[in-house]
């Protein structure tokens, strides 16, 4: 198959969450299963043309936002030598310090512009470089109006006439909603498209209902999530929409590369280590814990949690926990970047309890390695949870993982409090139990050496590869064909 992806975000380019994950390493799977997939995300600034040998085509191409002409130019280069990866480049949009904003975590007043310059910019990429896809895989709000073009303004275009689309949620808290008065106009849509059953969304634009109403298939990155945004109190007003569709529904979960986050090879660490050398994990845990100024000592219960500063993550829960367990001989240890308002209350805790918290505020790749490898326990209890990687992260550490019982946390996380082959603790936040309970729980196994080492040996057996989803990508993208070729027949 010929599957082109979609995407504001991918490892190692730009990334600010899991969609950056997702977007660098499924097509590495895809590929070995023998399929030709190719990547188109932005050119933003902070991508380093010489760092990564870029490469400029000789197109030059122009497509309308509104009534402007915005040009544009095509970078590319291989993705592990062997997936060809198209960066659209285009200075008014994509030049600028941040991804979707400025430090101030507030988004930028033209995403709306931005993302459909690049989705119209996309189409008209692929049919310069002569890829004929037969998925298109689009990811989250910024790409959700395509599935919508393929089936409307593009609905003649030849170029496009075997192929289907696929429309991923990440995460539906972030719908790329606006007013119709003005976005119809900028996307280039017709007002009879501009109906309940397609575009229009209570009286709004909304990129990601486009994505919903218009994809072959739809897709989310867990079962668990799958099942959650059908439901009010996680569909986020998307629920009917997806419940219309739920046939066409998949929940697949993601995996992580265990190439990359491997704790036997990772030269990020100052020992690297397995199950079987486990005492190589005390080497990273001093180190952490000088790192953050902290007093070295094994016996200490080090909890650590690598984040975006965001409600979802269940801020909230941390600050109450840190509180409420100063008595216990345990430290935190927080890496995170966003919201401000997160950020002050956890840098106001540390200055309370400034031998038991480290805050460190910034997005560091190397230091998040050393706390998935230097903790004990990672703390995420997330409100919602689509998949969430940085639990499986820790699992491949043998850091065990303390969550709340929702979205992809439910999927790979098992209490080892309720089974001895659990892999992690998790509460049950709507069944009225609590983070500080189950923290103590864990802090009482840790101090039981007998049953913390049956945890640890049970997360690092926990495999959350890609070579299982990357099958059920497969089976999902070749429904997604059927339903193409069912549509042009009887079109
Ligand atoms: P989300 O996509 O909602 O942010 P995930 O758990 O799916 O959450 O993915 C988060 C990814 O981003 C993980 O790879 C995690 O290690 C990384 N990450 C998050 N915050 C930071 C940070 N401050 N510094 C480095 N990496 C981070």
């Amino acid at each position: 198959m010929n599957i082109l992806m979609i995407s504001s975000e991918c490892v190692p380019y730009v990334k600010v969450g899991g969609l950056a994950d997702v977007v660098g390493t499924l097509p590495k799977y895809l590929k070995k299963q023998g399929h030709d997939v190719r990547i188109i995300i932005p050119k933003y600034r902070s991508i380093d043309g010489v760092k990564y040998n870029l490469e400029t085509l000789p197109y030059r191409l122009k497509v309308r936002v509104g009534k402007e002409q915005e040009s544009f130019r095509i970078k590319t280069c291989l993705l592990d030598d062997n997936i060809p990866v198209y960066f659209i480049e285009n200075m008014r949009y994509f030049n600028r310090l941040g991804i979707y904003g400025d430090d101030s975590g507030i988004g930028y007043g033209d995403n709306r512009e931005r993302y459909i310059f690049f989705s119209k910019a996309s189409i008209e990429a692929v049919k310069a470089i002569m890829f004929r896809p037969d998925i298109i895989h689009c990811h989250d709000w910024h790409t959700g109006i395509i599935p919508a073009y393929l089936k409307t303004t593009h609905s003649n275009d030849g170029f496009f006439w075997k192929t289907s689309s696929v429309y991923t949620i990440h995460n539906i808290a972030y719908q790329g909603s606006f007013d119709a008065e003005t976005t119809l106009p900028l996307a280039g849509f017709s007002w009879e498209d501009y109906k309940s059953d397609k575009l229009e969304f209570y009286n709004t634009f909304n990129f990601m209902k486009a994505g919903l109403a218009y994809a072959d298939i739809i897709s989310t990155v867990s079962p668990t999530y799958a099942k959650e945004i059908q439901t009010v109190s996680a569909g986020n007003g998307m629920e009917v929409v997806i419940k219309t569709r739920k046939e066409d529904v998949y929940g697949i979960l993601n995996g992580i590369d265990y190439s990359y986050w491997n704790p036997r090879t990772d030269k990020n660490l100052k020992a690297n280590y397995s199950l079987n050398n486990i005492e190589n994990k005390s080497v990273c845990k001093k180190d952490l814990q000088e790192k953050c100024g902290f007093a070295s000592d094994d016996n200490v219960f080090v909890v650590g949690c690598v984040s975006r500063f965001d409600n979802q993550k269940g801020f909230d829960f941390i600050m109450d926990v840190i509180r409420k367990t100063q008595h216990l001989n345990i430290q935190f240890i927080v890496l995170g970047s966003g919201d401000r308002a997160i950020r002050d209350g956890m840098l106001y805790l540390k200055s309370i309890y400034p031998k038991k918290i480290s805050v460190l505020n910034d997005y560091n790749e190397s230091l998040a390695h050393q706390i998935y490898a230097g903790s004990d326990a990672f703390l995420m209890p997330s409100r919602f949870e689509p998949c969430g990687l940085s639990q499986i992260i820790s699992l491949a550490y043998g850091t065990v993982p303390i969550v709340n019982k929702t979205g992809g946390l439910a999927d790979t996380i098992r209490d080892f409090s309720k089974s001895a082959d659990g892999n992690g603790f998790v509460f049950d936040f709507y069944a009225g139990e609590s983070l500080v309970d189950k923290v103590n729980v864990a802090y009482n196994t840790f101090n039981n050496k007998n049953l913390w080492s049956k945890v640890v040996a049970n997360a690092f057996a926990s495999n959350y590869s890609w070579d299982n989803s990357v099958l059920e990508y497969e089976n999902m993208y070749n429904t997604a064909l059927n339903r193409r070729i069912a549509y042009t027949i009887y079109k």
